[in-house]
């Protein structure tokens, strides 16, 4: 599986439409949201997935009812504010059938124990997202075409019909697509990200060396066995500096915001507050395109090598942010903005699909406690200790080079 994110330029009218099947998902979220966390704050057995699907159809024309008749009695511009503009009955129902779905199966994730309890989706919210039917969507080498976002078949109105890509010839046409998506960053870009199924292709393969790479992950670098040292993106001088000026950017906006309350204004109506919006996303964008950036420079210059296989640690990211310890609190600092579990998935799949082997070394595994050249274990480690020193056989090296080399013997033993 191969996912393409290609930027799209939709018109004024296609904005506005797609817009609105945002806002009506996340309405959604929030409908069913309160109706399944009711069940459990009552101790009770949650419905299952039809029977909430059963119960939104009649939710949902009681809600569209409702906006009807609110409308009758504001003036055009007061409505336009309150999202009173739109019906669910105007917005594709399959986008809406897979926010339920979603909803659903986040409750249940939560009962398997494998995530924390789901958060109600906001609207101001810098990623918004809608699901798209894979046999409605039909891709040429320019366009794409959506689902109830064009649907005028009128001659003078074949504007609205197609939708503007921003690349020419990136997505494949004419194969079976998988769970394509329209994601709106920052309220103003919009991307189309779609699943292709290609894992079986031939071009992709590489003729690789015979050689074995280990690579050790910590939080300022990453030290591979060939003794290459990348930095970590924290440490860069480009993203200390967009943070300041998003720190600076989320100060201001948050006065405004106080400003607009004190007033008595919507925000969808205060000027300078989205003013102050579109620059502080200007920033958070920014930072995600550096982390992005210099994952892929790592990446690359990794893979440019051909290895035959590379060794990479088990990290247990989420175990490390879950302690709480007044010592570690700098560290869970920084690796809550370390891109590392992005960095791993990443790695394993771009290796996977040239054909380089990976091997996953054991959680317990200790890679930096062991002597590189006589196997000694050196169980006093402490982690402000840079250089490790063989207390048996004298050996003086870099601590994560150290690791990076004991990573490459485990791949070779296993
Ligand atoms: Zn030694």
């Amino acid at each position: 599986m191969y996912a393409y994110k290609v930027m799209i330029h939709p018109n004024n009218k296609q904005f506005t439409r797609i817009r609105r099947t945002l806002n009506k998902c996340i309405e959604c979220n929030n409908i069913i949201y309160d109706y399944l966390d009711s069940f459990i704050k009552k101790n009770v057995k949650i419905p299952s997935c039809s029977d909430v699907r059963k119960w939104f159809t009649i939710q949902k024309q009681i809600k569209d009812n409702e906006t009807l008749e609110k409308r009758c009695n504001m003036t055009n511009k007061e409505s336009r504010y309150n999202h009173l503009d739109t019906l669910f009955y105007d917005v594709s129902n399959d986008a809406l059938k897979q926010e339920i779905k979603d909803t659903y199966n986040s409750f249940v994730r939560y009962f398997k124990k494998l995530s924390d309890y789901p958060v109600r989706k906001k609207f101001n919210s810098y990623k918004k997202s809608f699901y798209v039917d894979p046999f409605k969507i039909i891709f040429t080498e320019k366009k794409v075409k959506l689902e109830k976002i064009a649907v005028s078949k009128k001659q003078n109105r074949q504007v609205l019909n197609w939708i503007n890509m921003a690349e020419v010839g990136r997505i494949p046409v004419g194969v079976t697509y998988y769970n394509p998506r329209v994601v709106l960053e920052g309220n103003e870009r919009l991307y189309i990200v779609v699943g292709v199924d290609d894992s079986n292709s031939p071009k992709h393969k590489i003729a690789t060396t015979n050689n074995t790479v280990g690579i050790d992950l910590n939080i300022k670098s990453v030290v591979t066995s060939d003794e290459d040292y990348y930095k970590s993106v924290t440490k860069t001088k480009s993203y200390k500096k967009a943070i300041k000026k998003e720190k600076r950017a989320q100060r201001k906006l948050s006065r405004r915001y106080i400003k607009s309350k004190e007033l008595n204004k919507s925000l969808k109506e205060s000027k300078n507050y989205i003013k102050e919006r579109k620059i502080k996303n200007k920033y958070t964008r920014r930072i995600t395109h550096l982390k992005d950036n210099h994952i892929d420079y790592i990446i690359k210059s990794i893979i440019d090598k051909k290895p035959k296989r590379i060794c990479i640690e088990d990290l247990d990211v989420n175990g490390m942010k879950k302690k709480k310890d007044k010592k570690t609190k700098q560290i869970r600092k920084s690796l809550q903005q370390n891109p590392f579990r992005k960095l791993l998935t990443k790695l394993t799949y771009r290796c996977e699909r040239i054909g380089i082997m990976v091997v996953k070394a054991d959680r317990y595994y200790s890679s930096s406690k062991l002597c590189s050249n006589c196997g000694n274990k050196k169980s006093d480690l402490k982690l402000s200790d840079r250089v490790y020193i063989c207390p048996k056989c004298g050996l003086k090296i870099d601590r994560d080079y150290n690791a990076a080399i004991n990573l490459k013997k485990y791949a070779l033993a296993n």
